[in-house]
């Protein structure tokens, strides 16, 4: 009786338990044309497999509010990049350019560089295509791309399971048909789509 009492009175006087704060799931809404992000989270400045590029100032590292991806843009990006490196230590380190803003949503020339009209809900990544010279900036003309190395992260983000990889009209890389699209001003860059 006692101790059933005891329980009885410490219940009582313990305060109420806060709720839990429920987790911030990264969630892309809308479309890549015409979306946002929630939960986003910031790809990394740099690493051993990668550098980071902005359109906007030319220049590594890439600002933070440039590079916000779903956790899972984020995740599978940078296994990918660790993977290849893996596979090509003698490469030089992939530059990674813009994904989307802290909150997704409109990421036109206002920001700089030529803008994007995706890349508003936290699915789409810049990818720089690797330089013959190994140079850590993006190639300018397409033969400085070192084709053999770029079309290795084509068939590596299609692996990847990305929805779209869409490739310059000049740099001669090639993948499953509706996956691999080739279109104007890609020709210094691959651009990775994810599925939501
Ligand atoms: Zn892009």
């Amino acid at each position: 009786m006692h101790l059933i009492a005891a329980a009885v009175t410490t219940l009582a006087l313990l305060p109420p338990a806060p709720l839990p704060a429920p987790p911030e799931v990264s969630r892309a809404l809308g479309k890549p044309h015409d979306g946002r992000l929630a939960g986003g989270v910031p790809f990394p400045e740099q690493g051993p497999a990668f550098y980071t590029w902005d359109w906007g100032l030319k220049r590594s590292p890439n600002r933070v509010w440039r590079r916000y991806g779903t956790a899972k843009t984020v995740a599978t990006t940078l296994t990918v990049l660790e993977e290849f490196r893996a596979a090509h230590p003698e490469a030089p380190r992939v530059g990674v350019a813009d994904l989307s803003r802290p909150h997704g949503g409109p990421f036109g020339r206002r920001f700089g560089g030529l803008g994007h009209a995706s890349h508003q809900n936290g699915l789409d990544v810049d990818i720089a295509y690797p330089r013959r010279d190994r140079r850590e900036k993006p190639p300018i003309r397409p033969d400085q791309v070192d084709r053999r190395l770029a079309q290795d992260l084509v068939d590596r983000f299609v692996r990847a399971g990305a929805r779209h990889v869409f490739v310059g009209l000049n740099v001669r890389l090639k993948g499953p048909r509706k996956v691999v699209v080739r279109l104007p001003n890609h020709d210094d860059h691959l651009h990775v789509r994810f599925r939501p």
